[in-house]
């Protein structure tokens, strides 16, 4: 098989991260400020893919009081993906709550930046993902925004232990009115809920086609504990590492951990890769 897509990785303008966020990326894993200037070029960053068994990786960014990132990020993750673009995906993000100009900020970062992908974290960004019915009308032009446009919207479920992070807004059920509202929006369950959720996502994927699954932050051992059924979604299920996060070990490390799982070849094939490059036709015949 060719090279692998991690369709979530975190490379971030890390000078923004708060005290106590870096703190926590600190705690769990050794070299932290060492592996900041290795992905700060893009160019050594691929090359360390290599390395991997990595293609291509999508770039999740989005702005987040919680953990310091502002609207900035967009620019970065789109100008990182330019230098590379066979090799990135870039996810940038918006924050209602902050944003003046909802529409004007859609017309930048979908028009202006083109971005592969729209992240959208309840738990850093202090809003639930169906927020659009009650307290914040304007998560809806979000959604709307890209689901005319054909850009996917990943959406973070299950919790988060990053200081100041609301794990209560990870509950993946308030994406079922997300689904709905938008059916044909492409809508990535990050993390299929995981550790308290795994059931209620699962839902999600059998009763939504639009809805994918990320698997990035399970540990690729527990996949078959979490998602059992998993076989009967394989066409829209994606490999993901969530690395540099505190406890994901390596992306060479995960993906090793998640091909010997006792699951059939052509099932791999798709999570690790084929599924990707149907989200993202973008990369398809140009990646490795
Ligand atoms: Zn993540």
């Amino acid at each position: 098989m060719t090279g692998a897509i991690d369709c979530h990785v975190h490379v971030q303008p890390w000078t923004q991260l708060r005290p106590g966020a870096r703190a926590a990326f600190e705690k769990g894993r050794a070299g932290f400020a060492e592996l900041e200037r290795l992905v700060s070029d893009p160019a050594s960053f691929a090359a360390y893919l290599d390395g991997e068994g990595i293609a291509a990786a999508a770039l999740i960014n989005y702005p987040s009081p919680v953990m310091g990132f502002d609207a900035s990020v967009n620019d970065f993750v789109a100008g990182y993906r330019d230098r590379r673009p066979e090799r990135f995906l870039a996810f940038g993000g918006v924050h209602p709550p902050s944003t003046a100009r909802l529409d004007a900020e859609m017309d930048r970062l979908l028009d202006r930046l083109r971005l592969d992908g729209v992240k959208i974290h309840p738990p850093h960004q202090g809003f639930a993902a169906n927020a659009y019915l009650d307290s914040l009308p304007d998560l809806r032009t979000v959604y709307a925004r890209c689901e005319a446009a054909g850009v996917p919207v990943m959406i973070h479920t299950g919790t988060s232990i990053f200081p100041g992070a609301r794990s209560r807004l990870g509950e993946p059920m308030a994406v079922d009115d997300v689904a709905v509202d938008f059916p044909g929006l492409k809508i990535l369950l990050a993390h299929g809920g995981r550790p308290l959720w795994s059931e209620a996502a699962f839902f999600l994927m059998r009763r939504h086609r639009n809805c994918w699954l990320d698997l990035s932050g399970v540990p690729p051992k527990r996949i078959p504990d979490y998602f059992p059924r998993l076989a009967e979604v394989e066409d829209r299920v994606l490999f993901g590492t969530d690395w540099p996060s505190p406890g994901v070990p390596g992306i060479g490390e995960n993906l090793r951990a998640f091909l010997s799982l006792p699951l059939p070849e052509p099932t791999k094939r798709k999570i690790v890769r084929e599924n990707a490059l149907r989200l993202f036709p973008r990369l398809a015949g140009k990646v490795a």
